[in-house]
């Protein structure tokens, strides 16, 4: 087993094999694919939200459970390792993190986060102890909120901040950038570095 997908309320959801393929664990949870605004069970190949059941807790049964992860199925298909069990592929990370463009593909916070490392490590912007914070609002336009820190960054830095986003967004999207005191959105105990409001999962829809 080269690496495990798990939650603590589903126990294990995958495993990887040998083959690089990720095998549902279909004893310990079985795991649906659903669509993000209807709910319903969408076919192998699709991106949704993942629906797991666990089949081990008898004592708190946990059914038809998500926790915002995003995944696709892709069935069953002959692998090398022998495992019978169903395909999964592409743990996009959580929905609610993710970032909607303008043609509809869901893009996970992590992809932005990777981009943030590269505002230090490519255009060696100073940004120790900047904060930051990418929010998508309703109508899908972005703003980028930075908490700066000692350095005062100029404004080739703020255009290269601003440009690097549109290595994962249509040219035709509404980014902003902003300096600011605080992030803006600061609810619970986790720091969250992207946001959507664009997300019905989020909006609660
Ligand atoms: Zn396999």
């Amino acid at each position: 087993m080269l690496d495990e997908f798990s939650s603590e309320e589903l126990t294990r959801i995958a495993l990887e094999c040998p083959y690089h393929h990720y095998h549902l664990e279909e004893d310990a949870a079985y795991t649906e694919i659903v669509d993000f605004e209807t709910g319903k069970i969408v076919k192998d190949g699709t991106q949704g939200l993942l629906i797991g059941t666990n089949l081990l807790n008898k004592a708190t049964p946990i059914i038809r459970y998500h926790q915002g992860d995003t995944a696709k199925i892709i069935g069953v298909e002959k692998c090398e390792c022998g495992s019978n069990f169903r395909i999964i592929d592409l743990v996009l990370g959580r929905y609610m993190d993710s970032i909607i463009s303008c043609d509809g593909e869901i893009i996970p916070a992590s992809c932005f986060m990777d981009l943030a490392y590269d505002w230090f490590l490519q255009f060696h912007i100073p940004i120790h102890g900047m904060q930051y914070q990418i929010v998508q609002s309703e109508d899908g336009d972005i703003t980028i909120f930075l908490v700066v820190g000692l350095y005062k960054l100029n404004d080739t830095d703020l255009c290269q901040i601003k440009q690097s986003l549109y290595k994962l967004l249509p040219s035709n999207t509404n980014i902003s950038i902003m300096e600011v005191e605080s992030i803006p959105v600061n609810k619970g105990i986790k720091y969250r570095p992207v946001i959507s409001f664009k997300n019905a999962y989020l909006n609660g829809k």
